[in-house]
């Protein structure tokens, strides 16, 4: 195909228009959805791993958790009141897997239920031999392919101020990560990767952590990981992301590979 030198300069005009609208648009969400200092403040004492992250790092979160706000809708479930701190401990862990990745990794949702407590469920699972068995389940939250994404506040309150002993765990991170998983339309424990190399990369360490970790659990070793990871690849890569953002150290020292795995994805390095 021919371009002229017209064509370019046209072409380089209106990127730089879209970037100049877009900009446009932030600064106005930013207004919008400004978080006051009194509720970020509360938000990193609350959910003390988010202090891992440099003053820079730190300000693009609040950037981003305040655009987060201003395109997701929340919903109070029951007359549950959605406070301004509530939104924001949501919004600020939701975002803190994409800090390096970019907003538009949320795209495929728009909508966020909150719960004041966990919701019980009622499932139909059929057995091996076809008979459909009923069964309920309590959800703290819950994810489903192009939204909307349910959580329980109860449950993310209650986390924030978890002793370090157990394995980690954190509902919202918990969901996000699903989120991401299903951006390729399944949820297999493997996220969009760039390409047929970067997915044979993944899975190669992936499943060969998967099954290590389940090998603990069986023998009734404690995990950095939560052990309900062994539900299947996309639990285990749920588990593993709360246990990379809230209790880096300890993942990385006992499965070193599935953090750098986790690292290289995220673009992130929070045991540093
Ligand atoms: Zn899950």
């Amino acid at each position: 195909m021919k371009v002229s030198f017209d064509s370019i300069c046209l072409h380089e005009m209106f990127t730089k228009l879209r970037q100049a609208l877009r900009q446009r648009r932030e600064e106005h969400a930013l207004q919008r959805r400004q978080i006051p200092d009194a509720v970020w403040d509360l938000t990193l004492r609350r959910f003390q791993f988010l202090q891992r992250l440099d003053d820079v790092e730190l300000n693009n979160l609040r950037r981003m958790s305040s655009l987060f706000l201003d395109i997701k809708e929340f919903h109070g479930v029951n007359g549950f009141e959605l406070r301004n701190d509530i939104v924001v401990a949501v919004a600020a862990q939701a975002c803190l897997p994409i800090l390096k990745l970019g907003l538009s990794h949320y795209d495929n949702f728009v909508g966020i239920v909150m719960h004041a407590d966990s919701v019980v469920a009622s499932r139909e699972r059929p057995d091996d031999v076809g008979v459909v068995h009923a069964y309920d389940e309590i959800l703290a939250g819950e994810a489903v392919n192009g939204g909307p994404i349910m959580l329980s506040w109860n449950d993310i309150y209650s986390s924030a101020g978890q002793a370090c002993d157990g394995p980690a765990y954190n509902v919202v991170i918990h969901e996000f990560a699903h989120v991401l998983d299903m951006r390729d339309g399944l949820a297999d424990g493997m996220p969009l990767l760039p390409d047929s190399n970067a997915q044979r990369a993944w899975h190669d360490v992936f499943e060969l952590e998967f099954e290590q970790f389940c090998r603990w659990v069986d023998q009734g070793l404690d995990t950095a990981i939560d052990p309900y990871g062994c539900e299947g690849p996309e639990e285990f890569f749920a588990v593993a992301t709360e246990a990379f953002f809230v209790t880096p150290e300890k993942l990385k020292s006992q499965q070193p590979d599935m953090y750098r795995l986790l690292a290289s994805y995220y673009l992130q390095d929070p045991a540093e």
